[in-house]
C-alpha cells in the first residue's frame, strides 16, 4: 500500500495512529538535529518529524523541493498549531521513509505566488498545476463540468459525441485543417462548432442534445483567446426561444448554486440588442453598474434640445454626441481630465478629444466650452443625462459607430476605476433580437451576424429580397450576458430548404457552392426536419468568471501561449520530409 491516508486528511482524532502517507516535498527545514519537511499532494499539506537518528540518514541521502517521499509514522499533536491549514493540529513522527524519486530544483516556485513568470509557467505547466491556485481552478472547472452534466441529465438531453474529422463549419472564423493521407490532395477541417451536427441530430429526432465538447478556430489570437477551446454546446426540437432562455437560464442558475452557492431570486434581465448598443453601446451590457449612454445627438438626429441654437462648430458638425455621467467625479483634477482626453485620443479608442461639463455641489455648472454654452444650457444638457450634483459629464462627439464605442469604453474605464465592476458581484441578462446581418467592411457585403442556420424574424423573412433592408432585419438570436462578458449564443433555425437556401444566396453564395458546402444539410432538411433551436455557452470563459477572474488560461490545463504556441511541447513545429511525401503534400515553407 503506497499510502494509508491523503496529505489533507489528518485530524486531531487520528493521534497515535500509524499511518503511511506520499505525496511532493514542499519545503524543508533544519533545526539542529531535527526536520521539519512538509509534504503536499492534491488534499493539503501535513508537517512531517523526522527526528535525529533519521536526520542522520538524511544526511546521507538528503531530501529536496519536489522529491517524492512516502514515510511510514504515528500521529502526534502538534505544540506550535497552524489554523491556517486543515491538518495544522497534527504532525507525523517519521519511522521509516523512502524516496520513491529525486526531483530537479523546479525553475520557479511551487506556491500560490510565485516567482516565475508566464513563458516559464507554461513551459512547466506540469509544475504550474501543482500550485495551489491553479489546483483550484482546475477543481472548479470539474464542478462547473458535473453541474452542467447533472442538470442536463435531469432535464433529459443526451450527451452525444460528434466528430472531429469533418468539413467546414460557418462560424466566421479560419479553419484549422488537416490533410488526408488516404485522399490525395484532401483536407479534413477541425470543426468550429458541432453547429451542423446538432442540428442533423435534431432531424434524427434526438430531441433534446448537449455536449461539451473542443471547438477549433484558427482566429488571430486576441487577448484571452484559445485557438481550441470548449463549448457546452446544447440543441433542443419543438422549441420557440422563450423555451431555450428558460432551460438555460436554468441552467445557469443551476451551475452557480452548485458551485457557489449563489441563488439568483429574480428571472434574468431581457434587453433587446437595439437597446443595449443605445444605452450601453455594445451588445454585452455590463450591468453591474449604471452610468448609461446619454444620447445628445444621433446620425444628425438631436434629441437634447439644448444643442440647437449653440454657435459651435464641434457639435453642430459631429453627427453622433453622446454623454457619460461620471457619478462624484465633478472634483477630478485637470490632471485627471487630461489623462481621460489622452485615453479616448489613444488608436485603440480613436476619438480627437472630450468636452467636459462639471455638475458642481453648489448648482453650477463649469464646462470646457463655457464659451459657446450658457449656464442655462449646461444645466439643460445635464438634466437630459440624470446628473447629480458632483457628476463629471464626458461628451465624445463623431461618427457613430466609433463614437458609440468610444462612450461604451469609456463608460466601462470609469466603471472599472470607481470599482464598480466587483467580481464577487454577478449580473446576468439576455440580449435578443440580434441583427440576423452584419455588414462586413473588409469584404463589403453582409455576413451572418450570427451564422447562416439562424432564422430571421418570420415577419421579416421578405425583407431578404432587399438589400436596403439587411441592415435592420432582426434574427430570433440570443446572448448570455455575464457582467459586461458575453457567456453564450445560440439561435431558432432555419428548419426548410428554402429558407435556408434563400439565406445562403443572400450571403453571396451561389447554390453551386452552397450545395457544394451543406448539400447534406440542405438535404436533410427535406426528410423531415423539425422546427428546432439551441445555444452554446463558452465553457472555459464561464469558468474564468465563477472563478471570478478574467483569462482564462489559467482555467485550462494545457492551454496555448498568446501566440497559439505551445511551450511545453514546442509545437506547433516542422514535420519530417517523409510525412509530406506521405500525405502528397509539398513543403513551401521558406527555407
Ligand atoms: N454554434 C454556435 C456558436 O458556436 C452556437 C449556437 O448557435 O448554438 O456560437
Amino acid at each position: 500500500m503506497f499510502r494509508s491516508h491523503t496529505c489533507g486528511a489528518l485530524r486531531i482524532a487520528d493521534i497515535n495512529k500509524e499511518i503511511t502517507l506520499a505525496g511532493w516535498v514542499q519545503t524543508i527545514r533544519k533545526f539542529g538535529s531535527i526536520t521539519f519537511v512538509d509534504l503536499r499532494d492534491r488534499y493539503g499539506i501535513t508537517q512531517l518529524l523526522f527526528n535525529e537518528q533519521l536526520n542522520a540518514q538524511l544526511d546521507q541521502t538528503p531530501l529536496g523541493r519536489e522529491f517524492v517521499l512516502q514515510v511510514q509514522g504515528k500521529v502526534v499533536e502538534r505544540s506550535n498549531k497552524n489554523p491556517k491549514i486543515d491538518t495544522g493540529d497534527i504532525e507525523i513522527e517519521v519511522h521509516t521513509f523512502t524516496i520513491l524519486n529525486a526531483a530537479q530544483t523546479p525553475p520557479f516556485t511551487i506556491e500560490e505566488e510565485t516567482d516565475g513568470g508566464d513563458e516559464l509557467r507554461m513551459k512547466y505547466r506540469y509544475l504550474d498545476l501543482r500550485r495551489p491556485s491553479l489546483k483550484r481552478n482546475m477543481e472548479l472547472r470539474y464542478k462547473v463540468n458535473r453541474a452542467v452534466r447533472n442538470y442536463m441529465d435531469t432535464q433529459g438531453f443526451y450527451d452525444i459525441e460528434t466528430p472531429f474529422l469533418i468539413k467546414s463549419t460557418p462560424e466566421g472564423a479560419r479553419d484549422f485543417v488537416v490533410p488526408s493521407r488516404m485522399n490525395e490532395g484532401q483536407f479534413y477541417a477541425l470543426p468550429q462548432s458541432p453547429q451542423t451536427f446538432k442540428q442533423l441530430l435534431m432531424i434524427s429526432g434526438y430531441d433534446r442534445y448537449y455536449q461539451i465538447v473542443k471547438c477549433f478556430r484558427d482566429e488571430d489570437l486576441r487577448a484571452d483567446r484559445q485557438p481550441e477551446f470548449t463549448q457546452i454546446d446544447c440543441e433542443m426540437s419543438f422549441v420557440e426561444q422563450e423555451d431555450i432562455l428558460n432551460m438555460f437560464e436554468g441552467l445557469v442558475k443551476h451551475v452557480f448554486e452548485d458551485v457557489k452557492q449563489i441563488s439568483f431570486k429574480e428571472a434574468f434581465p431581457r434587453m433587446t440588442w437595439d437597446d443595449a448598443m443605445w444605452h450601453y453601446g455594445n451588445d454585452k451590457p455590463d450591468i453591474r453598474f449604471e452610468m448609461k449612454l446619454n444620447n445628445l445627438k444621433v446620425e444628425d438626429t438631436v434629441h437634447c434640445d439644448a444643442l440647437n441654437g449653440v454657435d459651435f462648430k464641434v457639435t453642430n458638425e459631429a453627427k453622433t454626441i453622446i454623454a457619460v455621467s461620471i457619478p462624484g467625479a465633478a472634483s477630478f483634477t485637470r490632471k485627471q481630465t487630461d489623462e481621460l482626453t489622452e485615453w479616448v485620443k489613444r488608436p485603440q479608442i480613436g476619438m480627437t478629444g472630450l468636452l467636459f461639463i462639471r455638475c458642481n455641489e453648489d448648482g453650477t455648472f463649469k464646462s470646457t466650452v463655457d464659451k459657446f454654452f450658457s449656464e442655462d444650457k449646461l444645466a439643460a444638457i445635464a438634466s437630459f443625462c440624470n446628473a447629480q450634483k458632483g457628476d463629471l459629464i464626458a461628451i465624445v462627439a463623431g461618427e457613430e459607430a466609433l463614437t458609440r464605442k468610444a462612450a461604451s469604453e469609456l463608460r466601462l474605464e470609469m466603471g472599472n476605476q470607481l470599482g464598480l465592476r466587483n467580481p464577487d458581484v454577478y449580473k446576468p441578462l439576455w440580449v435578443i433580437d440580434f441583427p440576423l446581418f452584419e455588414y462586413d467592411e473588409e469584404s463589403k457585403r453582409f455576413v451572418a451576424r450570427h451564422h447562416p442556420f439562424t432564422s430571421p424574424k418570420p415577419e421579416q423573412i421578405e425583407w431578404m429580397q432587399d438589400l436596403s433592408k439587411y441592415a435592420v432585419i432582426k434574427a430570433n438570436a440570443y446572448d448570455i450576458v455575464l457582467n459586461g462578458t458575453e457567456i453564450g449564443g445560440g439561435s431558432i433555425r432555419i428548419y426548410q430548404r428554402d429558407l435556408q437556401e434563400k439565406m445562403f444566396a443572400a450571403l453571396g453564395m451561389s447554390k453551386e457552392e452552397a450545395q457544394e458546402k451543406f448539400g447534406f444539410l440542405l438535404g436533410a432538411f427535406e426528410y423531415g426536419a423539425p422546427p428546432h433551436g439551441g445555444i452554446a455557452f463558452g465553457f472555459d470563459r464561464m469558468c474564468a468568471l465563477l472563478g471570478g477572474q478574467e483569462s482564462i488560461r489559467d482555467f485550462i490545463a494545457f492551454p496555448k501561449n498568446n501566440a497559439g504556441r505551445y511551450v511545453m511541447l514546442d509545437a506547433p513545429s516542422v514535420i519530417d520530409a517523409h510525412q509530406f511525401e506521405e500525405l502528397q503534400l509539398q513543403s513551401t515553407v521558406k527555407k
